[in-house]
């Protein structure tokens, strides 16, 4: 039997089974420990240094403890937390990306998704560097600056020349005042030198969600083609850290298997990336299975209700508080909201799950990978953030200026947020404002933006970005940052 080392770069290892077992007995049998409760809740609340703000994070096991605690009061206390946490480390912006679909040929075999193999019926599409264009055009037109590109895995159809050929297309693109500035990508595990050849394309950050940390439901759930190999695709990190991809992101398919065991998993792997690589992961996103072409959620038995959702999230929060944490369309605009209040700092908008969905007036099913729950415009998306208090950004200056892996996560620890990523935010709405906004998000927009200027600490950092915020108002002249 393999033993528990968060060093080992052993899936089986670092997510360790056993581990996962003892965790979640200790959490069940401490689930009404208060003393201990409250402890752990001391533990991940922020606190202030001379410069800025640190937190502890918690560990798997402490943070599978909160997630057992069904005491009312408990949960109100970490659901507080979560929202300290959010907002002293990042403020009340909220950063706004798209899916992109490139293609949806798979050669897999994964039981939820539509893409699989054996799916004859769903239309195949791949699209061509035209249409990558075309789609990047829509996305530009709307006001997006991030993507995430999506694709199946096919290694004749999709290979890793096609990918870095379409990231090459989308960031060749200026339509307008349009710019994609980061393109984070979405594809299957692979290795480190196609790691290395996406880095060298400039891409932001790599996502791969592990979909089940339980390796013997991962090995049902994915029973075909190269994604059934559980080390290989719970190893994929730490090949692209070696790859030279400094800000990778983490995820959970929920609704496959039991969700405190994936939860255990999820906050063991982010340890294991701190203790191999010094940086934990940059984002962790949290979906849920979802309807799809012929994909049925009641299929699996693990399906979580929107209160243990939004505990989840915000026990993630409390667990690795420098990390970004992204919701989707998946989800909502109701859970959205919810979410938002427990730690989210990241938002899709305006998604389309289809290959070819952005150059579509109408939303097609024919290709989708799964219903999207949340169908506004992005300019509706932008003026719903601020109505609930929240800035929209599209910045995307950290990864840009070599702000990426640990060296993001000092800025977030150093107090100068809010020199830095604050004003950035601002000019990147502003951007937003003047070449895509409606009328009445454009006025509301303008006055948030007088208001939280006014927050920056650092007057000459202020009275810079008064200058470029004019600029932009007044002309042509974009992506200022700091
Ligand atoms: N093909 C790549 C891979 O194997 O990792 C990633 C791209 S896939 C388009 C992105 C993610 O969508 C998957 O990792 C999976 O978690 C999620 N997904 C697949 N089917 C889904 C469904 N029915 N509902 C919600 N999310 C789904």
């Amino acid at each position: 039997m393999s033993k528990y080392d968060p060093k080992s770069l052993k899936a089986e290892e670092f997510i360790n089974d056993e581990e996962i077992r003892e965790t979640l007995a200790w959490a069940e049998a401490n689930k009404n420990n208060v003393e201990l409760i409250d402890q752990i809740l001391e533990k991940a609340r922020p606190v202030k240094t001379k410069t800025g703000c640190v937190c502890s994070g918690l560990t798997h096991r402490e943070a599978s403890l909160l997630l057992a605690c069904e005491i009312p009061e408990k949960i109100q206390r970490m659901y507080e937390i979560a929202e300290e946490i959010k907002l002293a480390f990042y403020g009340n912006r909220i950063v706004i990306f798209a899916p992109l679909y490139l293609s949806n040929y798979c050669v897999n075999g994964c039981l939820y998704c539509p893409y699989h193999l054996k799916n004859k019926h769903i239309a195949r599409k791949k699209l061509t560097q035209e249409e990558v264009r075309a789609e990047v055009i829509a996305l530009q037109d709307m006001g997006h600056k991030r993507l995430a590109i999506e694709a199946g895995e096919d290694p004749v159809n999709n290979p890793i020349e096609y990918i870095l050929d379409c990231i090459k297309t989308i960031y060749s693109v200026h339509h307008k005042n349009g710019d994609i500035r980061r393109v984070n990508v979405n594809i299957a595990a692979t290795t480190v030198e196609n790691y290395r050849k996406l880095k060298e394309a400039g891409i932001g950050t790599y996502i791969l969600f592990q979909e089940t940390y339980h390796k013997e439901s991962y090995e049902k759930l994915h029973p075909t083609g190269p994604k059934h190999n559980y080390a290989y695709h719970t190893e994929a990190m730490d090949r692209a850290m070696e790859g030279g991809i400094d800000d990778v992101g983490l995820g959970v398919l929920f609704g496959l298997e039991l969700y405190k065991y994936e939860f255990a998993g999820l906050i063991m792997h982010a340890e294991h990336l701190e203790a191999v690589h010094g940086v934990g992961p940059h984002t962790i996103s949290v979906p849920r299975v979802k309807r799809a072409d012929d994909i049925d959620p009641d299929m699996f038995d693990n399906g979580i209700d929107d209160d243990t959702f939004t505990k989840i999230a915000a026990c993630i929060r409390l667990a690795v508080p420098y990390t970004g944490m992204i919701v989707s369309t998946r989800e909502t605009e109701q859970v959205r909201q919810r979410l938002l209040q427990v730690g989210i700092s990241q938002v899709s908008g305006a998604s389309r799950t289809s290959v070819g969905g952005y150059t579509h007036e109408e939303r097609e099913h024919d290709t989708e990978q799964f219903d999207v729950s949340d169908q506004r415009t992005l300019d509706e998306v932008v003026s719903w953030l601020m109505d609930s208090g929240h800035i929209p950004s599209f910045c995307t200056a950290c990864y840009r200026a070599g702000r990426t892996g640990d060296r993001f996560m000092a800025l977030c620890k150093s107090g100068q947020i809010l020199n830095c990523c604050h004003p950035n935010a601002l000019m990147t709405l502003a951007e937003y404002l003047e070449d895509y906004a409606s009328p009445e998000t454009k006025e509301k927009g303008y006055r948030m933006i007088a208001e939280e200027l006014e927050k920056v600490p650092n007057e000459k950092v202020r009275s810079i970005a008064r200058q470029n915020l004019e600029d932009i108002r007044n002309s042509n002249r974009r992506d200022f940052r700091f």
